[in-house]
């Protein structure tokens, strides 16, 4: 297995590379050279395999010659430690809580995937990766959690400042060890900008072993293919569809890619806040991105989606694309507003990201009252417990996994522009 730029004029590596470099030197993204449909009697048979074996059949391909079965396997079973419930909430609406592992939201298994296969790659030599990562919220608690302490890394992540929950920041700024973090004075487009300015700055690459641990990188986007895979397998049903709670596109992204898998998934909602590139791209054809809009499910606080340029790539044309997946956006009072109602229906509490994926759902089968209908619960509602706690007017339970931060002290490196964030780099090593 190969992975080639979307840029094109970058030569083809394998997965070992492709996550090291995290994108192609020409700037592009990595994509798969090849996509191979599962078979058919392991599709229709999802039941009778472990999750574990289930993630092995799904990444194998994608895997290729760069880590044996044995070993891949070990690694699948340091990410998958935790459960993926699919919850009931009647005519014909599943919720699929993704956030059962250590910190909380959906990235886990790609964060912990990713930091898994490096502390294998680096196991007998003497190099150090830096791994850079911006984050809206999640993305860095989880980079932050798997790559804790593993051998030959280090860990920058860039959050913008005063745009992140309280817990986020705890969970992204506690950790000490390998693992820095720098908060940036402006949106999360910014922090994302200046990751993808290193990744082509060569004062940068010539001193440091650079990676980045977005879903632009290839082993953090592909796991998150398995939870469309473990919704199939629980609910056993035809006439799927799925809404995606989008910000960056790497989840619903790795979604379309478990249907070219063979899944039987009959549509895809990214269901987004009012950062809505992706909708008004359906609506009018145009791709303009505005400037970042601040809300209340700010893990999808994005205006320049890097994914999306791999969601084209698996279509033919705007057509074929738009008949396969529908967007709509939401704004934070729609997402209390059904935060608040389906509390009150079904005793169910959602956090603003999965409430915007039910949102989207809601909206689309409206008019396709026939499907199935899954949307993804991305995060722990504890994370927003201010919002979700005024608007359901109940206290949540502050689970284990966060008290314990809660009184350790945030520590943080202040970064105004990209000068300062390469000065700083350097400084630290
Ligand atoms: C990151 C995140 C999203 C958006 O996922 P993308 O892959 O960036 O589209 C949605 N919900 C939560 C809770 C997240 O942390």
């Amino acid at each position: 297995m190969f992975y080639r730029s979307l840029n094109g004029h970058y030569k083809k590596v394998n997965f070992e590379t492709a996550l090291k470099k995290g994108l192609a030197e020409d700037g592009g993204l990595f994509f798969p050279e090849k996509i191979k449909p599962l078979k058919s009697n392991f599709i229709d048979n999802l039941e009778n395999y472990s999750d574990i074996d289930i993630a092995y059949e799904v990444i194998k391909q994608f895997i290729g010659n760069s880590i044996n079965e044995e070993d891949l396997k070990e690694i699948l079973s340091n990410t998958i430690d935790f459960d993926f419930p699919l919850i009931d909430l009647g005519n014909n609406i599943y919720s699929l809580e993704l956030f059962h592992g250590p910190t909380l939201a959906f990235k886990d298994v790609g964060a912990r995937f990713m930091a898994n296969c490096l502390g294998y790659f680096n196991k007998n030599k003497n190099i150090i990766n830096t791994v850079l990562v911006a984050t809206s919220g999640d993305t860095g608690a989880a980079v932050a959690n798997g790559f804790f302490k593993v051998k030959g890394t280090k860990v920058i992540i860039l959050y913008p400042e005063n745009k992140v929950s309280e817990i986020q920041e705890r969970q992204l700024t506690t950790n000490g060890n390998n693992i820095t973090a720098f908060r940036v004075k402006g949106s999360f487009d910014d922090c994302q900008n200046m990751v993808k300015k290193a990744f082509v700055d060569i004062e940068l690459k010539n001193k440091f072993n650079l990676t980045s641990a977005n879903s632009i990188n290839v082993a953090r986007w592909l796991p998150q293919a398995f939870y469309y895979f473990y919704a199939v397998k629980k609910l056993k049903k035809n006439n799927l569809v799925f809404s995606v709670p989008s910000g960056n596109f790497g989840n619903i992204c790795a979604g379309i890619i478990a249907k070219k898998l063979g899944l039987p998934i009959d549509h895809f909602i990214a269901s987004t806040n009012v950062n809505d590139t992706i909708p008004r791209y359906f609506k009018y054809q145009v791709f303009s991105p505005k400037p970042t809009i601040q809300t209340i499910s700010n893990a999808m606080d994005v205006s320049n989606p890097s994914n999306f340029i791999r969601i084209q790539e698996m279509f033919e044309n705007f057509e074929s694309l738009s008949s396969f997946l529908s967007s709509y956006s939401f704004d934070d009072n729609q997402t209390l507003e059904i935060v608040k109602k389906i509390y009150s229906d079904k005793k169910y509490i959602m956090d603003p990201h999965g409430a915007v994926g039910l949102l989207g759902l809601k909206k689309y089968l409206a008019n396709n009252s026939s499907k199935t209908g899954v949307f993804l619960e991305t995060a722990h509602p504890i994370k927003f417990s201010k919002h979700i706690e005024n608007t359901i007017k109940v206290k949540l339970d502050i689970p284990e996994k966060i008290n314990k931060i809660l009184s350790k002290k945030k520590q943080y490196i202040d970064i105004k522009d990209y000068g300062d964030f390469k000065k700083k780099i350097f400084s630290m090593h």
